[in-house]
């Protein structure tokens, strides 16, 4: 798989779905990739990247900023308090805000910055104990809360479980956002983008489709 098929099948999930074309932002997720991958994807002139770890982000993200402009960097990871700081100032979106807690340390972290990447809650469509997202339940609340903040929300994200139809979690996080009145949904990865594109996703999430498998960590 490339870039450009990736591209391609995006483009086809557009029209089939009678979206217009263009309209669903394709994070490159590059986490745990070696470096000579990513740097041939940002020569071919891509720049909206993904990483689930800040600490990883924060070792090779300032170092490609110097070589290519206009890069745009996506937390999709859980984010713990004492790195939110060092996530706001490298990454554009963050897609995992999923407690009271870290939205109050955005939101201080916020006013004092003067400016906030845009920012997705994460929900546990599946409600999985070990997964990291706000329960459905209490997605209403907690929006409603970051929105209380001034956090800029812009949508939802989600990580179906594995061994269950993405489909109905993604048309369940659509239902959740459509009555919160958020457009953006960051939901799909190299598995199962074309569904998620089939039900609304606004921002893709793909990794091992376009760079390859991953090293296991
Ligand atoms: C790794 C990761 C992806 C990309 O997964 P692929 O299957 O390689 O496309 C998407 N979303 C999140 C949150 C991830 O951690």
């Amino acid at each position: 798989m490339s870039l450009s098929e990736i591209q391609k099948r995006i483009a086809q999930a557009e029209e089939k779905a009678g979206r217009p074309g263009g309209t669903v932002e394709l994070i490159a997720v590059s986490k745990v990739q070696p470096n000579d991958r990513v740097e041939a994807v940002l020569e071919q002139g891509y720049r909206c990247f993904g990483e689930n770890r800040v600490q990883e982000a924060a070792g090779k993200w300032p170092a490609f900023r110097e070589h290519f402009d206009d890069i745009s960097l996506h937390l999709i990871g859980p984010l713990q308090t004492n790195k939110a700081r060092q996530a706001m100032d490298l990454c554009q979106a963050i897609h995992s805000v999923d407690r009271p807690k870290l939205a109050k340390t955005l939101a201080r972290l916020a006013q004092e910055r003067g400016a906030c990447p845009d920012l997705f809650v994460q929900v546990n469509t599946g409600e999985e104990e070990q997964k990291a997202g706000i329960m459905p339940e209490e997605a209403d609340r907690f929006v409603a809360e970051c929105r209380a903040l001034d956090l800029p929300v812009v949508g939802l994200m989600c990580i179906p479980p594995v061994d269950e139809e993405p489909s109905l979690h993604f048309a369940l996080l659509a239902k959740i956002a459509e009555r919160n009145d958020l457009q953006g949904l960051s939901m799909g990865m190299s598995g199962d983008f074309e569904q998620a594109i089939a039900l609304g996703a606004t921002h893709i999430r793909v990794g091992s489709a376009i760079f390859g498998e991953r090293e296991k960590t």
